[in-house]
């Protein structure tokens, strides 16, 4: 058990049959118990109930006990790079900065601050991650941790001889393609079609720059040169008069096992063809806002159908990788969304898009006995849910 700043307790239950008390129990966001128990066997949890415990529990107070939060897009490789960009300057001009900065620091400053970042995300009750890296230093990071979650290889440029040469040894371990933009159709294509083999999560940054946006409809622009500068053939790629939504729409990217992230650039057409195929959308509205200016659409999203879940980004774009914050944050930008469906953003939401709903997002049976108990006191459902998305 680890307590943070936030009086937030993480419990992983060991396999001794325990009942834990606490004021109120949050199975799910519609699901609220007050004065309740967990009772927990094996790792798993074998009911929740009302009242008081007959026999003898853990009591952890006035409280909340709740599902573990999950962070579905971070790159923990960046964390060292945290507070140490310019992000006013436009975007390219920052992952150009990322891009030599990240190669001043060396390869043990970044495996010691991964190392840290995990270290928070635990103590501050982000047990699952859906984590980017291209280094393939984070792996091993996440396995000599308490965390879960997908660890994603991502790659990029147009050499598909780097992927094929790649191991895919574990079941947590997926593959990402960067970006419509920065990636070659052939190579996309390769990574989903070996995920797809598998059953696994694919992840995919979207609609994400106006370069992005530009390149993919117009064929031209700043990006396209840069491109060309790189000695990366872009003639033979399907674009022009497209979305980047529509462009890997027509490569029969979009389908359930794909985690689309940011949705920053997006039309109506665009989100309802992400609603149909039922892609997984995550969004990072704290990285958007810092980057690009702007926020994702979220309350549209849901409109038609999407159920977004929570990323952060990296360090190098973000404050913190707790998902308390990106709720806090959502909770203020978007006062349309009410607590109960930022809740499950962080939670349920975040398990779906990884593919690891049968272990958690819940509190309910069957699920793992893995969960946080926060210190508060709340009048009602309503209330409590809003302190808790409101990170007070
Ligand atoms: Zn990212």
């Amino acid at each position: 058990m680890t307590m943070n700043e936030k009086n937030v307790v993480c419990i992983q239950s060991s396999d001794a049959r325990e009942l834990h008390r606490a004021g109120w129990i949050i199975i799910d966001s519609s699901t609220i118990i007050e004065n309740g128990y967990l009772e927990i066997k094996n790792g798993s949890i074998l009911g929740v109930h009302k009242g008081m415990p007959k026999e003898r529990s853990i009591d952890h107070g006035p409280g909340v006990l709740m599902p573990p939060l999950v962070n579905t897009h971070l790159h923990l490789e960046l964390s060292a790079l945290k507070n140490s960009l310019t992000v006013d300057k436009g975007f390219a001009f920052w992952v150009k900065q990322l891009l030599e900065k990240r190669e001043a620091l060396g390869e043990e400053k970044l495996i010691k601050e991964a190392q840290k970042a995990v270290r928070d995300l635990v103590k501050s009750g982000n047990l699952y991650v859906g984590d980017i890296s291209t280094l393939g230093m984070i792996k091993s990071i996440i396995e000599d941790s308490t965390l879960n979650g997908v660890c994603f290889h991502e790659f990029l440029g147009s050499d598909i001889q780097s992927f094929f040469t790649q191991k895919n040894d574990a079941v947590s371990f997926s593959l990402a393609g960067h970006a419509p933009h920065t990636t070659s159709p052939q190579l996309l294509s390769a990574l989903k079609k070996r995920t797809d083999l598998d059953g696994l999560p694919f992840s995919i940054h979207v609609a994400e720059s106006d370069d992005e946006s530009k390149f993919i409809h117009d064929k031209k622009g700043g990006w396209a040169d840069f491109l060309t500068s790189r000695g990366i053939d872009w003639a033979s790629w399907n674009i022009g008069l497209k979305t980047p939504v529509s462009y890997i729409a027509d490569m029969g990217l979009l389908d359930p096992l794909t985690i689309a992230v940011h949705l920053l650039n997006v039309n109506d057409k665009d989100l309802e063809t992400i609603a149909r195929s039922k892609a997984k959308v995550c969004v990072c509205p704290r990285s958007n806002k810092n980057l690009h200016g702007k926020l994702p659409d979220i309350e549209k999203m849901i409109k038609k159908g999407i159920k977004p879940s929570l990323g952060t980004d990296s360090l190098a774009s973000c404050d913190s990788l707790n998902v308390f914050d990106e709720m806090a944050f959502v909770q203020k930008h978007y006062p349309g969304l009410d607590p109960a469906t930022i809740f499950s953003m962080g939670t349920i939401n975040g398990a779906r898009t990884l593919g690891v709903e049968r272990l958690t997002g819940t509190l309910s049976k069957g699920k793992r006995a893995q969960f946080l108990y926060q210190s508060l006191t709340a009048t009602n459902q309503k209330d409590l849910l809003e302190r808790i998305t409101s990170n007070e």
